[in-house]
C-alpha cells in the first residue's frame, strides 16, 4: 500500500454539523421526472407511454445493450408526460414524468437465492446497476470517503446500512471475480469505521466469501475521494487493476438481490442556507425545488448547487431532478469573487494534486494559444483546488477545464474579466418547462480560501493600527506632522496607481488596497522629521518604479515600499523603530487571521535573533517578518524558492547589521534578497 498525502484540509466542523447527526428522512413527492439517461451518453428507450399506470420499481426505460441497466419508476402512479430536455448544451435527455396515484401497489420478492456470478450479473441488469467493465479490476474499492464538504449522505449511509454495504461488496466481488475488497472511509468518522468493522466481522464470511476485506480509514483531505486519487492512495502501483464503486451502488445491489427492490431511491444531503438542512431518502426524479420547499425554503438570492462546493454545478432548482449519482444539494449565498491579476505566488501549482501549472495553462488559454498539449491539461481532475487557493481569485479551474476539452479562447487580455461562466440562460431557452430566468450562476469551486489579495491588504493595514497609535503617543510634539505624512503618502500612492492604470488602459486593481498599504508602510519607515513633499514623491516613485512599471502586483523585482525607502532615506531611522512590541502585534495579527503562514516568519526571526540578539528589539525586523518575508508583491512561485528567500533574507540581515548599517540593515537585506529571488524559482514547472 502506498502512503501518499494528497490534498488540502478544507473541511469545517460547522459545515458537517448541519446534517451529520440527522438520519435519513423519507420523503415522497407528488410527481417525479426520471431521466432515461442515468449514465452520460447512454440513453434508454421508454417502455411506457403517456397515460399508463406504473408501479414503483416497474421498468420504464431499457438500454439497447445489456451491459447497461434498466431504469425504473420510483413511485407508483400515472405517466403524465414523456418529454425532451436539454440538460447541458447539446445534450438532450428523455424524461418520464409520473404523477403519484394511490392505486394498487406491487409486492416485491427476493430475486434470487443463488449467488453465482451469472445470476448476480443478470440481476444487476434488472436492479438498475450498470455492469460495464465490471471484470476490469482485480481489486474492488468501495468509496465511502466523504470527499466534498457539507455532504454527509455517505456517512449516514454507512451508519444506517453498513451491513448492506459489506454484503453488496461481496456480491459484486463474486460477479466481478475480484481478489480483494477495500472499504474506504474517513479516518475521523470513528463511529462509521467501527460500524463497518462490526459489519465485516459479522458478514465478511457470508456467501462463502474468502476474499480479504480491508477497511481503510483515510485522513480527511480534499480531493482524496476522487476516483483517480483514491486508486493511487489505496492500490499504489496496482492502481490500474482496481474498480471503484460507490456505497450507494452496494446498498442498491443488496436491496435488489435480498429484497427484490430495484434501485429507485437515493440518499441526498440538502444543506447550506436552507431553513432545515436534512438528509433525505427520496425517489429518483424528485424535483430539487420541491425538496428545498420541504426543508423550509431558502433565501431569495441564494444559488443552488448540485453536488458539493468544489465540483458541484449551479442548477435551476425548479428544472432539476434528482439522479442516481446525486449525493447532495447545496444552497449557498452567491458571492462575487473579485478577480485581480496573477501575483505569481505559485500556490495553485503547490496544491494541485496532479502537479500541473494552472497559472501557465490559464495564461496560454487566455492568449488564445491553440496547441497547448505540453501543459498536460488533460490530466486535470477538475477538483477546483487551484481556484480555491488562488489569492487573486483567478478562474483557473474553469479555464483548465476549457483547455482539457480542447476549446480555444478568443484572444483576450490576461487581466480581463471576460470568461465563459456556465450560461444557464442558453439551457433554459431549450427547455420544455420554462423556469425563472432570474438565476444565480457561478462556476465551481463555490467556496474560496480566506486570504485573497484584498483580505491580506485589509488585514495588513489593520495590523499597523496599534503601531500608528504607538507612534502618536511616543511623538506628541510631531503628531500632526506624522498624521500628514501618513495621509499624503497613502493618497499619493493610491492616485498614482489609479491614474497609471487609467492611462495604460489596464484592468483596474487599485481597489485591492495594496497601494494604500504601500503608502502607509512607507510613511512609517521614514523618520518623524521627513518633509511632506519627500514623502509624497517617494510614494509616487514606489508605485511607479517599484510596481506598475514592471506590470503591477507580483511582478516588481524589489518590494515597492523598499524602493521608496532606499531611494529617499536609505539610512534614516524609521519612526517606528523603538516600538518593536507593536510590530510584534502586527505580525501576530497576520498569522492569527491566517493571512500569512507562521513558519517562514518564525524561521527568519529565530535565525536573526540567535545570531544578532540585539535585533530582537528592532521593530524593522518584525515588520520584515510580517510584511516582507511573505509578501504577494514579491513572492517566489515555488516552495523551495520561498524557503531559500527566507534564509537569504535572514543571513543578509545579520551581515548588514554586523557591518554597521543599524536598523537600515533590514531594508537593504530585503532589496538584495528580492533582486536574487528569481534565481531560486527552480524547479519552475514540474511537468513542462
Ligand atoms: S489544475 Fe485541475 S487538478 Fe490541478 S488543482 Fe486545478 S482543478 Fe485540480
Ligand atoms: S495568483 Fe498565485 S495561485 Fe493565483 S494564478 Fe497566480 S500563481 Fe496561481
Amino acid at each position: 500500500m502506498v502512503k501518499t498525502d494528497h490534498g488540502i484540509d478544507v473541511y469545517k466542523e460547522s459545515w458537517e454539523q448541519l446534517t451529520r447527526d440527522k438520519a435519513f428522512e423519507g420523503y415522497v413527492p407528488e410527481e417525479v421526472c426520471i431521466s432515461l439517461c442515468q449514465i452520460d451518453g447512454i440513453l434508454c428507450h421508454p417502455t411506457v407511454k403517456e397515460g399508463d399506470y406504473v408501479f414503483k420499481g416497474q421498468v420504464i426505460g431499457e438500454p439497447d445493450d445489456e451491459k447497461y441497466a434498466c431504469i425504473h419508476a420510483s413511485i407508483s402512479g400515472r405517466v403524465e408526460e414523456i418529454f425532451q430536455y436539454q440538460r447541458s448544451p447539446g445534450i438532450f435527455e428523455t424524461f418520464v414524468c409520473i404523477k403519484k396515484e394511490n392505486g394498487k401497489q406491487r409486492e416485491w420478492y427476493p430475486f434470487s437465492v443463488e449467488y453465482d456470478k451469472d445470476t448476480i450479473l443478470k440481476m444487476m441488469y434488472r436492479i438498475g446497476i450498470h455492469k460495464e467493465d465490471i471484470t476490469s479490476g482485480k481489486i474492488l474499492i468501495v468509496n465511502g470517503f466523504a470527499n466534498e464538504p457539507y455532504i454527509t449522505s455517505g456517512y449516514r449511509l454507512i451508519m444506517e446500512s453498513s451491513g448492506k454495504i459489506v454484503i453488496g461488496a461481496i456480491l459484486w466481488s463474486i460477479a466481478a471475480e475480484t481478489e480483494e475488497i477495500y472499504l474506504c472511509v474517513n479516518e475521523d468518522a470513528l463511529d462509521a469505521v467501527s460500524k463497518l468493522k462490526r459489519a465485516v466481522q459479522k458478514y465478511g464470511k457470508n456467501l462463502g466469501n474468502r476474499r480479504p476485506i480491508w477497511i481503510i480509514p483515510m485522513k480527511r483531505k480534499y480531493p482524496k475521494g476522487n476516483e483517480q486519487i483514491i486508486r493511487a492512495v489505496v492500490a499504489g502501483k496496482k492502481k490500474n487493476m482496481t474498480k471503484v464503486v460507490s456505497i450507494a451502488e452496494m446498498t442498491a445491489l443488496y436491496d435488489g438481490i435480498y429484497d427484490g427492490e430495484p434501485w429507485t431511491r437515493v440518499g441526498v444531503t440538502l444543506s447550506g442556507k436552507v431553513m432545515y438542512p436534512k438528509n433525505l431518502w427520496i425517489p429518483i426524479g424528485t424535483n430539487v425545488n420541491e425538496m428545498i420547499e420541504y426543508c423550509g425554503g431558502m433565501p431569495k438570492d441564494a444559488m443552488v448547487i448540485c453536488g458539493g462546493p468544489f465540483k458541484g454545478k449551479t442548477v435551476d432548482a425548479s428544472n432539476y431532478w434528482i439522479r442516481r449519482e446525486t449525493t447532495g444539494i447545496l444552497v449557498l449565498e452567491s458571492k462575487d469573487i473579485v478577480e485581480s491579476s496573477c501575483v505569481k505566488c505559485g500556490m495553485c501549482r503547490e496544491y494541485c494534486p496532479k502537479k500541473l501549472c494552472p497559472d501557465i495553462i490559464e495564461k496560454a488559454y487566455l492568449k488564445g494559444t491553440e496547441n497547448i498539449r505540453d501543459l498536460h491539461a488533460d490530466q486535470c481532475i477538475g477538483c477546483g483546488i487551484c481556484s480555491y487557493v488562488c489569492p487573486s481569485g483567478r478562474r483557473l479551474t474553469e479555464y483548465v477545464g476549457q483547455v482539457k476539452k480542447g476549446h480555444v479562447c478568443k484572444k483576450v487580455d490576461e487581466n480581463s474579466m471576460k470568461g465563459s461562466y456556465i450560461d444557464l440562460n442558453s439551457k433554459i431557452r431549450n427547455m420544455k418547462k420554462l423556469g425563472s430566468l432570474d438565476l444565480k450562476s457561478q462556476s465551481a469551486p463555490h467556496i474560496h480560501r480566506r486570504g485573497t489579495i484584498q483580505d491580506v491588504m485589509r488585514n495588513s493595514i489593520y495590523g499597523l493600527i496599534p503601531l500608528i497609535a504607538g507612534v502618536f503617543i511616543r511623538n506628541p510634539e510631531s503628531q500632526w506632522h506624522i498624521l500628514s505624512m501618513l495621509i499624503i503618502s497613502s493618497i499619493a500612492a493610491y492616485l498614482t496607481e489609479y491614474f497609471w492604470q487609467q492611462y495604460q488602459g489596464k484592468y483596474m486593481t487599485v481597489h485591492d488596497g495594496s497601494a494604500i498599504f504601500t503608502g502607509i508602510l512607507l510613511a512609517l519607515l521614514f523618520s518623524a522629521e521627513t518633509s511632506l513633499w519627500k514623502v509624497a514623491f517617494a510614494s509616487v516613485i514606489s508605485i511607479l518604479l517599484g510596481k506598475q512599471w514592471f506590470g503591477g502586483i507580483g511582478c516588481a523585482p524589489i518590494h515597492p515600499v523598499i524602493v521608496g525607502k532606499l531611494l529617499f532615506q536609505p539610512f534614516g531611522v524609521p519612526v517606528i523603530e523603538p516600538l518593536w512590541y507593536f510590530a510584534v502585534f502586527a505580525l501576530g495579527w497576520l498569522i492569527l487571521t491566517r493571512m500569512i503562514p507562521w513558519s517562514y516568519p518564525a524561521v527568519y526571526l529565530i535565525i536573526v535573533s540567535v545570531f544578532q540578539p540585539k535585533l530582537i528589539f528592532s521593530a524593522s525586523v518584525y515588520i520584515a517578518a510580517a510584511y516582507f518575508v511573505w509578501s504577494y508583491e514579491t513572492l517566489t512561485p515555488t516552495r523551495f524558492g520561498k524557503w531559500t528567500f527566507t534564509l537569504l533574507l535572514a543571513v543578509l540581515t545579520i551581515i548588514f547589521f554586523k557591518i554597521g548599517m543599524g536598523s537600515s540593515c533590514v531594508c537593504f537585506a530585503v532589496a538584495f534578497a528580492d533582486l536574487f529571488r528569481h534565481l531560486f524559482c527552480f524547479p519552475r514547472m514540474k511537468r513542462v
